[in-house]
Parts: C-alpha cells; sequence; structure tokens
C-alpha cells in the first residue's frame, strides 16, 4: 500500500490529497521565503488520526508540517523538505470553558474568528489579547509562536496566556504538560517543572499540539481610547513612554511610526496629516507618523476621568512650553475623524490592501524597551538606504518589560529583485536587532541561522539535544528553528 493509501485508511478519501493543485497553495506563503512543495495533504478531525498519521510518517520517516492558515509571516509552515501537511483547520473545536477558573480548552484549527464570537455570544464578561492577523489565523499557534495581541502591555507574549497543552509526539503518544498532566483542571502552569515549554517557541518542531488551555481575562466594564500623536518617536520614547506604562492606567498601549502605504489601513492619516498642519507641526521624518493608541481602564467613569487626567498631566509634563509636539486625542472630541480613529487595537489588520502587490514580510522583535528607540531610528536610516519609508509597530509588553519593535515590509512578489532587496533589508534589520539586544520571534529559518550564530554554543547545544530526544527522526518542521 502506497503513503497516500495509508493515509486516506486514516481520514478518508475525501480528506487526503497528492493533487499538484491542492499542494500549491501550501508550498508558499506571502514572505520573500522560499517556496518548496508538500507530497501529501492530510486534515485529520480527531487526536487519534493525528496519532497514526504522526506514527506513519515517523516509521517513514517523512517530515511532517502542522499548518493551519500559513498567515505567520516567516515561511514556517513552509514544508521546507516536503512530505506531509498536517491541515488542523478540521479540528475547530471548544473542549471546554470554564468561567470561574477563567479558561478555555480549544483544538488547534480554533481561530481567532471562532474566539471573537465564542466571547461576544457566550462569553462578554471576558477577553483575550487579539493579535492584527486574520480572523482564520489559529489562536493556538499564535500563542505556541510566542505572538502579541491588543493585551500584550498587560499580559506579554501570548505564549504566557498558555496553562496546558496536550501533544502527540513522534511514536504516537499522547502527553499532557500544564496543571492537566495531573489536575482536571487547566488553570495553571505552576508549581511544576514547565514541560510547556519544550513546545513553545519551537515552530512545531517537537510535536503537534492537539489541545490548548489558555486563559481569558476578565473585562473592565469601563474603558475609553486615545490617541497620542507625535512628531518624533523620541517625543514618546526619551521618557513618556516609560511612565505611562508605570502609571498602571491603561488596557492596551501600542501603535507605531507610519507611513501612509501601512498606515492608512489603520488609521485616517489623511486627515490627521491636516490637523498637524492645522496646529503648525511637522513630522520630524518626512512621510512618517507616530501613532500612539492607549485604552484606559476603570471600573467606574469616575476612575476612567481620573484616569484621563493623569494622562494630561503625563502627557503636558513632556510638552514644554517651546517644545510642545504631543498631541492628545480622545476620539469623541474629533467628530467624524474621531470615530475613524476608534481603531480598536482587537481588530485585524486590512490584508487585502496590505498584500496589493501580492507580498508582506516583516523583522518582528521583542527587545527591551529601553532600546526601541534606538532600534526604530537605526530602522528609519536602513530603510533610507533601500529607498524605503518604514511602517513600524510599537508595543510595550508586560507593563514595559520589553517591547515589541516590528518592521512590515509589503513588497511585490512577482519583481525577483524586489524580493532579493527585500531579503537583504531583511537580513540588516535583524542584525541591528541582535546588535541592540533584541531578539526575532517567530523567527525564519535565515533568521535562526544568523542568530543561532550569536547564540551560547551551550544554548544551541541544548535546544539540539531536547530536539533529538524528542524528535529523533528529525519529522517535525524540519529546517525550521536551525533543527
Ligand atoms: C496582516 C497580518 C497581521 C498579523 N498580525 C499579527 C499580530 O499582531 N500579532 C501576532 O502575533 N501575529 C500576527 N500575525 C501572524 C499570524 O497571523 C499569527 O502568528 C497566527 O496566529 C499564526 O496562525 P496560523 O494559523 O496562520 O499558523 P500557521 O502559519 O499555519 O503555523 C505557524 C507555525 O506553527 C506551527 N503549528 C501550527 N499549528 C500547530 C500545532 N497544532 N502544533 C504544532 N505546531 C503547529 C506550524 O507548523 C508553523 O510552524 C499577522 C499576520 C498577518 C498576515
Amino acid at each position: 500500500m502506497d503513503i497516500l493509501e495509508k493515509l486516506s485508511e486514516i481520514v478518508g478519501t475525501e480528506w487526503v490529497s497528492n493533487r499538484p493543485e491542492d499542494l500549491y497553495v501550501y508550498s508558499r506563503d506571502m514572505t520573500e521565503n522560499p517556496p518548496s512543495m508538500p507530497d501529501y495533504i492530510v486534515m485529520p478531525e480527531t487526536v487519534e488520526e493525528i496519532q497514526q498519521i504522526v506514527k506513519l510518517a515517523n516509521e517513514m520517516k517523512i517530515p511532517i508540517t502542522a499548518y493551519v492558515a500559513g498567515s505567520n509571516v516567516g515561511g514556517l509552515a513552509i514544508p521546507s523538505e516536503g512530505g506531509i501537511i498536517l491541515d488542523l483547520k478540521r479540528m475547530n473545536k471548544v473542549i471546554e470553558i470554564n468561567r470561574d477558573d477563567m479558561y478555555i480548552v480549544v483544538e488547534p484549527g480554533f481561530t481567532f474568528g471562532h474566539l471573537r464570537k465564542l466571547l461576544e455570544e457566550e462569553l462578554p464578561e471576558f477577553e483575550y489579547s487579539f493579535p492584527f492577523a486574520p480572523p482564520f489565523a489559529s489562536v493556538t499557534a499564535n500563542a505556541i509562536l510566542q505572538g502579541l495581541g491588543n493585551l500584550s502591555y498587560k499580559h506579554g507574549s501570548m505564549s504566557e496566556s498558555i496553562n496546558g497543552l496536550e501533544v502527540v509526539l513522534p511514536t504516537g503518544e499522547v502527553v499532557r504538560v500544564g496543571s492537566c498532566a495531573i489536575s482536571p483542571y487547566w488553570n495553571t502552569r505552576t508549581p511544576l517543572p514547565d514541560l510547556i515549554g519544550l513546545f513553545v517557541g519551537f515552530q512545531g518542531t517537537t510535536g503537534i499540539v492537539t489541545k490548548c488551555g489558555i486563559s481569558l481575562w476578565p473585562k473592565p466594564p469601563f474603558q475609553t481610547h486615545c490617541v497620542i500623536f507625535a512628531t518624533d518617536p523620541a517625543e514618546i520614547y526619551s521618557s513618556l513612554i516609560f511612565k505611562l506604562c508605570r502609571a498602571q492606567i491603561c488596557q492596551e498601549i501600542g501603535g507605531g511610526l507610519l507611513n501612509k502605504e501601512v498606515g492608512q489601513k489603520l488609521l485616517p492619516l489623511d486627515q490627521l496629516e491636516d490637523l498637524i498642519e492645522m496646529m503648525g507641526l511637522k513630522p520630524k521624518y518626512e512621510g512618517l507618523y507616530f501613532v500612539n493608541l492607549c485604552t484606559l481602564w476603570g471600573c467606574s467613569e469616575d476612575a476612567l476621568k481620573a484616569k484621563y487626567k493623569y494622562l494630561i498631566k503625563l502627557v503636558n509634563e513632556t510638552n514644554t512650553e517651546e517644545d510642545a509636539n504631543l498631541i492628545l486625542l480622545r476620539p469623541e472630541d474629533y467628530g467624524e475623524m474621531g470615530k475613524q480613529m476608534m481603531v480598536p487595537m482587537n481588530l485585524p489588520i486590512q490584508i487585502p490592501g496590505l498584500l496589493k502587490e501580492g507580498g508582506l514580510t516583516w523583522v518582528g522583535s521583542y527587545v527591551p524597551l529601553s532600546q526601541w528607540l534606538e532600534g526604530c531610528l537605526r530602522g528609519i536610516e536602513i530603510h533610507k538606504n533601500y529607498g524605503r519609508l518604514p511602517g513600524v509597530l510599537h508595543r510595550p509588553m508586560k507593563y514595559g518589560h520589553y517591547g515589541a519593535l516590528r518592521f512590515l515590509i509589503p513588497f511585490n512578489k512577482k519583481n525577483k529583485q524586489e524580493i532579493q532587496k527585500v531579503s537583504s533589508l531583511c537580513k540588516e534589520l535583524l542584525e541591528m536587532i541582535v546588535d541592540i539586544g533584541g531578539i526575532p520571534y517567530k523567527m525564519p529559518p535565515w533568521a535562526a541561522k544568523i542568530l543561532m550564530n550569536h547564540a551560547d554554543p551551550n544554548y544551541v547545544q541544548l535546544l539540539r539535544k531536547i530536539k533529538q530526544s524528542l524528535d529523533p527522526n528529525r519529522i517535525f518542521n524540519p529546517g525550521k528553528l536551525g533543527l
């Protein structure tokens, strides 16, 4: 019996394919990372089916790459060495909702679209941290990839929301890590050795996650959005951001240095431009607008008012009489424009506009917040050398213990020269990020190679030992993370 027949026996013929037209879509993503064709697509529905598929792949030494939406922006779900794509979209159920202990347990194909519906319809008292990612992206993939969302200022990277995982190992064994390893509750990862780490940040190279328990957060009853516009990122990042983070008055903080190509998808930049001109201000870097969105939270209207007053005080401390370059807006004060500015940070970016030339890549990183400004300014200069204006995301994480610095780079996917230029731009940005003490997240294979050269050799050795002991036949997503 050939592999296709064996896979069909496990999941049924309609859920397996080796037709080139089906394989093609899984062979590439929106980035500049090189395409590579898989040999088979299989769409399981149960954990038992995954166990059998993985056992088969392990026996035959066939690579196997987990996949949900392929929207990771790093070539991480491209099957670099061919083999089986394990598309988990059909496994999209909610396994458990626990209101008292504030968590849910979901299957890997459960997406941010599903989660939004669940929260709106059944759990309105809770919230979760939403990325700008498309609604068809997997909540589990995002958490195990250590992504970031609108509540990351408070809760840090999404992996910090994971309380428990169920994972299929290459042998087909199913293992649970976190409190669910011992207790019926999926509510915490302490006080045990934290084995969740064996599957987080590993980009699917150590196991297939089949259930994920994540924390939900209580939704504050009162919230209001504000926008702080700066003519120069230094006005926010020299001191205001640190005071703002430590004041703990915000629910969300984030935004970025926006050029029109990227920024117009987020904010009505034309109108903002008119407003700053009216105020006699000019951006320090032509064509670039630094926008910081923040959401204040409170248990009452009065608490919210007091926090807003405090925010005004912080902004006024930065705005000296000679140098008043920060504009603090409450969208409700600005009519139609204000309404458009109410960009809730928990909504997906509009991809069709962003992907108009077919290509999108980024260099995303977590940096010490103290280094964010230097990284941003050096990134502007690097972009200038390539004749480009950057789009730079900023988000303080976990009250400012670290921060996201992400350069968003749309490009023309049909233009080979542009692809080469974008690759070398990304490499320069990465070297700069490492130089300022930052670490790339969801690192593509090319970035992992560079990073591992900078890492402590014993750390790299330990990573390899872990991979070797969990996946000795190297079947899980080979070629990623340099493993
Ligand atoms: C326009 C845009 C904006 C975005 N904004 C954000 C953002 O603000 N924040 C953010 O964090 N991300 C963002 N993303 C990135 C991305 O959408 C998320 O990381 C997403 O959650 C990945 O989910 P996916 O279903 O696409 O995963 P995939 O790309 O299908 O998989 C990602 C990786 O995880 C592995 N994997 C997937 N499922 C499993 C599993 N069950 N077990 C083991 N390994 C698995 C895959 O093998 C692969 O290595 C954005 C993407 C786009 C296109």
